[in-house]
């Protein structure tokens, strides 16, 4: 018998384990679910032998019992977990980008559990659009003529370039030709709506002139783009918007913006980067604005489009806006969110995306302080855990140059290792991201949330556990 049928041998019968697994821990999950669990795990492990891993067979019942009950329990939990966000960005595509306010859920469950007048008229009692839930809200906070939302940003610039320049020319400047990640870059998604793309202009500098020399008889649609996650610096030069729509009004043809992340509100008094707002943007007169919904805004994942009223039309019975619609609860969560930007004084607190990038360092610090207390005070924890200043950053493609001042618990890893605690923290129960910085854990405490605190200091405790246990 060689090493590898001995090592299959030592593999439990699935009948056999199955009995010996505790009643009171599986009790409720479907049997399907035990089943499939324990299958997969035994089929891992024979694999793994198959390949000549050097892996660790369990010896014993009980030390398969507990392998298995794991497995049983991880299958039969949901999928989409909650986490603790301790990498300080504030907008993380990966996790989630923006946080709804808890105002916000009423509408979603309105929306999940009721009948609604989705796309009903109640005052004809005929059909009605979907897009009239939030259209006149958009244009009060946008000063645009008439909106439209979809899928998300990508969607809508497919949809806009779709419409506007399906078989014509659509001029860009070579250094907005960006891609903004997740396979989402302006000249293939250009292509497959059907534009076609003349670029125009150097890398670092685009002019006036080079989009006007640049306009013929195919043109339909002068396009800027916000560059988002990088950005040009030096001798640079870009044309304004409003110079833009001058001279496409000139010349008789469209202008369109991808402002990517799409403020409502100038953040600049609370110390981050002046950007033009939506409102500015459509008041330059640009006719097609698009931006995302879950990025600066602080809404679900959407795309917005605003402009002038016979284009936003247009748009609207493009047949392909059917394949990119906005679903209820979308729409329904969106339309929370957008309300609260009526008021200008309590928005930047009632919109988590807002009140976590305007965070007051003082305020993250004082966080810090408390949780160190609750684990015994900082000198009982120095040096493991030290509360230290470090910056953090916005994320979502905004603002890729600038960073937000803020307080991090920083670990000292020296027992396991940093990657080894990171890995470690991404396996609890409710797991903690982190960022890795000189071989040290760090926790930005601008991401992490009031309601995780309780969590955050389970971990730490853990953590300060196998720190100093042998
Ligand atoms: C983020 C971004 C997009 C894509 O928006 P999604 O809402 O993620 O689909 C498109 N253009 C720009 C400039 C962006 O920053």
């Amino acid at each position: 018998m060689n090493d590898q049928t001995q090592l299959l041998r030592k593999l439990p019968k699935i009948d056999t384990v199955l009995k010996s697994i505790n009643s009171d821990i599986i009790t409720g999950i479907p049997i399907v679910i035990i089943k499939a669990a324990v299958r997969e795990t035994l089929h891992a492990y024979r694999q793994a032998i198959l390949a000549g891993d050097d892996i660790d067979i369990p010896a014993g019942n009980s030390a398969w019992t507990a392998i298995l009950e794991a497995a049983i329990l991880k299958k039969n939990s949901p999928n989409l977990q909650r986490i603790l966000n301790g990498s300080g960005v504030v907008v993380h595509t990966n996790l989630g980008r923006s946080l709804l306010d808890r105002s916000t859920l009423e509408s979603l469950q309105t929306a999940a559990t009721h009948y609604t007048n989705l796309e009903f008229d109640l005052g004809t009692g005929k059909r009605g659009s979907r897009y009239a839930l939030v259209e006149e809200i958009i244009c009060d906070l946008t000063g645009a003529e008439a909106a439209i939302v979809v899928n998300n940003n990508a969607a809508a610039v497919l949809l806009a370039l779709n419409t506007l320049s399906f078989n014509k020319e659509t001029i860009v400047s070579r250094g907005q030709l960006v891609e903004i990640g997740g396979s989402f870059r302006i000249p293939d998604v250009m292509s497959r709506s059907g534009a076609s793309l003349v670029e125009v202009g150097a890398t670092n500098r685009t002019h006036l002139f080079d989009y006007e020399n640049a306009i013929g008889d195919e043109t339909a649609l002068l396009l800027k783009v916000h560059t988002s996650n990088f950005r040009v610096i030096g001798f640079t030069s870009e044309v304004p918007a409003v110079d833009l729509a001058g001279l496409a009004e000139k010349h008789n043809i469209l202008t369109m913006e991808d402002l990517g992340s799409g403020s409502l509100v100038d953040l600049s008094p609370w110390g981050l980067p002046k950007e033009p707002t939506v409102q500015e943007i459509v008041k330059a007169g640009v006719d097609v604005v698009t931006f995302s919904g879950d990025k600066l805004l602080g809404g679900p994942q959407a795309g917005i489009i605003v402009g002038r009223k016979e284009i936003v039309e247009r748009i609207k019975k493009n047949p392909m806006n059917r394949a990119l619609r906005i679903d209820k609860f979308t729409l329904a969560s969106l339309e929370s969110v957008l309300r609260k930007y009526y008021d200008f004084e309590s928005v930047m607190d009632s919109v988590p995306t807002l009140r976590l990038l305007t965070l007051p360092p003082e305020q993250i610090r004082r966080t810090g302080q408390r949780i160190l207390r609750r684990l015994g005070g900082i000198r009982k924890n120095a040096p493991l855990i030290q509360l230290v200043s470090t910056v953090s950053k916005v994320g979502g493609g905004a603002m890729p140059e600038h960073t937000l001042d803020s307080w991090a618990l920083i670990l000292d890893c020296k027992k396991h290792g940093a990657s080894w605690f990171e890995k470690w923290f991404r396996s609890l129960p409710v797991p903690l991201v982190v960022r890795i910085e000189n071989e040290k854990i760090v926790v930005d405490l601008r991401t992490i949330l009031e309601e995780d605190i309780v969590d955050l200091i389970t971990v730490l405790r853990s953590y300060l556990e196998e720190e100093k246990g042998d």
